[in-house]
């Protein structure tokens, strides 16, 4: 049987990507070692973290004044280094507030400055994005933070704000690498590599050279992004055999057609779950249909009582991790790149047989 998983993080990885990690395994390109016992200054480690940034930097179109980091400590450990680095002296920063993620770095970085919430949308439990006309930003903030693809709420946020000459900062964690985005617009990009990326482990950082080198005082020195990006990512031993398959997954989006023809296939997938959820009301998606989540698709049965039973369903087919997340309950299915159409016709054909059974 086929298994698709659903998982929001460990996620599902390109089955090529997988198959040649397999090959690679013992042996990587003749060296007589596996890619986990290699020296991270060694020739064969310093040329596949070269190539893997080559081929972000080509993937993504990133420009030459930015830094791309190899970092560790996933996205959390961003919600601090992003205050510790961008503050620079200033008072505090700017905060959209649209969900459990947004709410993680606020209270982090209110550990360095003042935060301003510029808009919030509490209110109606968070299940859409404000627009920037609702916004208040403060001029004088250092940046400003918001969080593109609220993964557990599968909100996302498809323009880019104006922030003028306020830098903008976005925890792309759950969105990078599913459409086509421009960097420039962006102070700091940052990711956690367990969605869209590659294995848990890495943690990627897109930061432009001038936000760099003027950290609040006491910061350590793993949380300095200069220091990172002065020593090629390799301060300390980076992670790797993440950053090695992490590799390979630039290479897989090259092969197929780069960022644009996964927005293409991506919007389709999405398309064709959103539309099963919309035709019935068995089903509901809980977000506002201008910010309904390309990667994390949360839906609910009309019957919670049936969740169990639903699951239990989706499970026997090889339809695997759809619970959602603890601190919203029903369903939620995350279709990030590496999920094949396949996968998603599966699941809306199970969709529609489940309410058949139990409608
Ligand atoms: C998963 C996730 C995080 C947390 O990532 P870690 O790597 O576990 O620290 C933060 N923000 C968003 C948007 C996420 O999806």
């Amino acid at each position: 049987m086929t298994i698709y998983n659903f998982s929001a993080g460990p996620a599902v990885l390109p089955r090529d990507v997988l198959l040649q990690v397999q090959a690679e395994m013992l042996d990587w390109h003749g060296s007589g070692m596996s890619v986990m016992e290699m020296s991270h200054r060694g020739k064969e480690f310093m040329g596949i973290a070269a190539e893997a940034e080559a081929d972000l930097r080509e993937v993504m179109g990133i420009p030459a004044h930015y830094k791309v980091l190899f970092l560790q400590g996933g996205a959390s450990s961003q919600f601090s280094m992003v205050p510790m680095n961008l503050l620079r002296g200033k008072a505090g920063a700017d905060y959209l507030n649209t969900g459990e993620w947004s709410k993680k770095a606020i209270k982090e970085a209110k550990r360095y400055g003042a935060v301003n919430v510029v808009a919030t949308s509490e209110d109606k439990n968070f299940s859409y994005a404000p627009t920037q006309d609702q916004w208040k930003l403060d001029p004088d903030a250092a940046y400003v933070h918001y969080t593109p693809n609220e993964t557990i709420g599968g909100v996302e946020i498809f323009w880019t704000p104006e922030t003028g000459s306020v830098p903008l900062v976005a925890d792309m964690s759950s969105t990078i690498l599913s459409r086509p985005i421009d960097v420039s617009k962006f102070g700091v990009i940052y990711a956690g590599a367990q969605k869209n990326i590659g294995p848990a482990g890495l943690t990627i950082v897109i930061v432009r050279d001038d936000l760099m080198g003027q950290t609040v005082p006491g910061t350590p020195t793993m949380f300095d992004y200069k220091i990172h990006a002065d020593n090629d990512s390799m301060y300390n031993t980076p992670a790797t055999f993440s950053m090695y398959t992490a590799g390979l997954v630039f290479k897989w989006l090259q092969t197929r057609g780069g960022l644009s023809a996964m927005e293409k296939t991506n919007r389709e997938k999405a398309g064709l779950l959103y539309d099963t959820l919309d035709a019935t009301d068995f089903y509901s998606s809980p977000v506002a249909q201008g910010n309904r989540s390309l990667m994390n698709v949360p839906f609910t049965l009309k019957d919670a009582a049936l969740d169990e039973a639903f699951l239990k369903g989706a499970q026997a087919r090889g339809l695997i991790q759809l619970k959602g997340h603890r601190s919203v309950g029903g369903m939620r299915a995350s279709i990030y790149n590496a999920m094949p159409i396949e996968g998603v016709r599966a699941l809306v054909d199970y969709l529609r047989e489940f309410e058949k059974d139990h409608g």
